[in-house]
C-alpha cells in the first residue's frame, strides 16, 4: 500500500440518511489515498454486504437490540441501545486497528454528529475526531441552539395544543424566518426530561469539544447560518456538499463497493421516466423512515389522480405503520397510464432526470440536497426530526419549493401539484430561475476553487498535518 495518507475510521449513525453521506465521503478519502475503516451496526451490514478490499475496509458491531426490532421507526429505543453498546465496540475495533500490522494506525475518527462518545475514545488513542452532521447546517443550528432556546423559553413547549406554534423565534441568528413549529421535532416537546430532547441538547453542546465539524451543504446556500456557526465554532465548521456532487467526481470506480442503498433500487422506474415529457412527471417519496397512516395515503393518493399529473411514486413496504402498504386496487388500475410505482428508487438519478419536473418530499435533508442539486422545486411535508427546519427554509428562505400542511386533505395534494408542476405559472418560474442559480453554485462549490472543495482540501489537510505531527 504505497503512497497511504492516512487511515480513518467512518461511523454513520445506521439509518439512511447518514450512511449514504459518510459513505460519499468514503469515496473522496479513498480517491485521495486514505485507508478507510467504515463501521456499521450488523443489522445494517448484512442489509449492505459490503465487501472489504484493502483501502476501503468494513466493520460491524451489534447495536445491542434483537433482530426483530423497528429501529429507525423507534428512533430513542435506537439512540439509547446505541448509547449504550457502541462506546465498548468501538473502543474495542479501535484498540485492534491501533495494534495491529496489517493495517496503517488510525489517523483520525469522524463518527455522526451525534455520536459525542467517540470523543473519549479519540482522546484515549490520541486521534482527532471529527463530527460529521448530516443535517443541513439550519438544522444542526437549531441543535446547537437549544440551550438559547430554552432559556429564552421557547423549549419545552408549554403545552402541545399547538397554541405556541406559530410563535416567530428570533434568538436564533440568521433563522429569523423560522416559527416554533419549525424546529427539530425533538425540540417541540413538553417534556424536558424527554429522552430525545436531552440527547440532542448533549450532542450538540458536545459538538464544541470536536476538532472539526463537517456539513453536507454549501456556501452559497446557508452561508448566513455556516458563517455564525463558524463564529461560534472557532472556524471549524466546514461546509463540504453536496457530496453527492463531488463524490461523483471521482467517477464510478467504487460505485459498486460503496453502494449504500439499505433497500433494493428499482431501476426500471428510469426506462418509464425515459418515456415521459420534459419536466412532467412529479415525483414523491417520503425517504427512509417516514410512516404514513391508511387515511394520509389514501389522501395522497386521492389528490395525485385528481392533478392529473404524470406521477412516480415510491412506497417503502414499510410505508404504513402496523401494514405493508397497498394502495387501493382501483386507484392503481385508474393511474396506471400515467403513474408507476417502486418500493425503492434510484432517487439521484430520478431527480436529476430531465422527465422529472417537480418533488412532493418530507423534507430529510439528503432529499432535499438532492432535489436542489438537480434544480427540481419541491412540496414539503416534513415527518420528523430537523425536516420542518428544512422546510421552512425551502419554502420561505430559498424560495424554490411549497409548504404543505400536516393534515393532509386531497384538495391541497392536487392544488398544490398542480401549482408546482404549471411551468406557466409565475411563481414556478421564479422557483426554477432560482433553482438554477442554486444548482449551478452546488456544481461550481465543488469543483477545483470552489468553498466546498477548498473545504475538502483543508479536511484532508489537516488529516495529514495531524499524521506529520
Ligand atoms: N432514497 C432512495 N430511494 C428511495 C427513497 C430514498 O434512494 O426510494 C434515498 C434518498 O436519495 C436519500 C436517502 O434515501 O439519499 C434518504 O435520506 P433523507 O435525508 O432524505 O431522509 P431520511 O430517510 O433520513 O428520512
Amino acid at each position: 500500500m504505497d503512497g497511504v495518507r492516512g487511515h480513518a475510521l467512518l461511523l454513520p449513525f445506521p439509518a439512511q440518511g447518514h450512511i449514504t453521506p459518510m459513505m460519499q465521503l468514503a469515496n473522496i478519502l479513498v480517491a485521495n489515498h486514505i485507508v478507510v475503516t467504515f463501521v456499521n451496526t450488523e443489522f445494517i451490514e448484512k442489509r449492505l454486504k459490503h465487501k472489504s478490499t484493502d483501502y476501503l475496509r468494513f466493520q460491524s458491531f451489534p447495536d445491542g437490540l434483537p433482530p426483530d426490532h423497528l429501529r429507525t421507526l423507534k428512533v430513542p429505543e435506537l439512540c439509547e441501545s446505541l448509547q449504550k453498546h457502541a462506546p465498548f465496540h468501538v473502543e474495542n475495533i479501535v484498540e485492534k486497528i491501533m495494534q495491529a500490522d496489517s493495517v496503517p494506525p488510525l489517523t483520525i475518527i469522524v463518527a455522526d454528529g451525534a455520536f459525542s462518545f467517540t470523543q473519549k475514545i479519540a482522546d484515549k488513542f490520541s486521534v482527532p475526531r471529527v463530527a460529521f452532521w448530516t443535517t443541513s447546517a439550519c438544522g444542526f443550528s437549531a441543535y446547537y441552539y437549544m440551550p438559547l432556546l430554552i432559556d429564552q423559553g421557547y423549549i419545552p413547549l408549554k403545552d402541545d395544543r399547538g397554541s405556541c406554534k406559530n410563535d416567530v423565534i428570533t434568538c436564533i441568528p440568521e433563522m429569523e424566518a423560522l416559527r416554533v413549529k419549525d424546529l427539530p421535532s425533538f425540540l417541540t416537546v413538553t417534556d424536558a426530561a424527554d429522552y430525545m430532547f436531552q440527547y440532542l441538547l448533549r450532542e450538540g453542546q458536545n459538538t464544541l469539544q470536536a476538532s472539526l465539524v463537517l456539513l453536507n451543504t454549501f456556501q452559497e446556500l446557508e452561508g448566513p447560518v455556516l458563517n455564525d456557526l463558524n463564529a461560534k465554532f472557532k472556524n471549524k465548521v466546514l461546509s463540504i456538499g453536496p457530496l453527492l456532487l463531488s463524490s461523483a467526481g471521482y467517477g464510478d470506480a467504487l460505485a459498486d463497493m460503496t453502494n449504500s442503498s439499505i433497500w433494493k433500487e428499482e431501476k426500471s422506474c428510469l426506462e418509464w421516466l425515459e418515456k415521459q415529457k420534459e419536466s412532467s412527471v412529479i415525483y414523491v417519496c417520503f425517504g427512509s423512515i417516514t410512516v404514513l397512516s391508511d387515511e394520509e395515503l389514501v389522501e395522497f393518493a386521492w389528490g395525485l389522480e385528481a392533478s392529473n399529473q404524470p406521477f412516480l411514486w415510491a412506497i417503502r413496504p414499510d410505508l404504513l405503520q402496523g401494514s405493508s402498504a397497498v394502495l387501493p386496487d382501483d386507484f392503481v388500475e385508474r393511474t396506471k397510464e400515467r403513474g408507476f410505482f417502486v418500493s425503492w428508487a434510484p432517487q439521484s438519478k430520478v431527480l436529476s432526470h430531465p422527465s422529472v419536473g417537480g418533488f412532493l418530499t418530507h423534507s430529510g435533508w439528503n432529499s432535499t440536497l438532492e432535489s436542489i442539486s438537480s434544480g427540481v422545486p419541491m412540496i414539503c411535508w416534513p415527518f420528523f426530526a430537523e425536516q420542518p427546519t428544512n422546510r421552512r427554509f425551502v419554502d420561505d428562505v430559498w424560495k424554490v419549493g411549497y409548504e404543505m400542511r400536516e393534515n393532509v386533505v386531497r384538495e391541497e395534494v392536487e392544488a398544490l401539484v398542480r401549482k408546482l408542476m404549471n411551468l406557466e405559472e409565475e411563481q414556478g418560474r421564479d422557483m426554477r430561475f432560482r433553482l438554477k442559480k442554486f444548482e449551478d453554485n452546488a456544481i461550481a462549490s465543488v469543483k477545483a476553487g470552489g468553498a466546498s472543495y477548498k473545504n475538502m482540501q483543508e479536511f484532508l489537510r489537516q488529516m495529514e498535518k495531524k499524521i506529520g505531527s
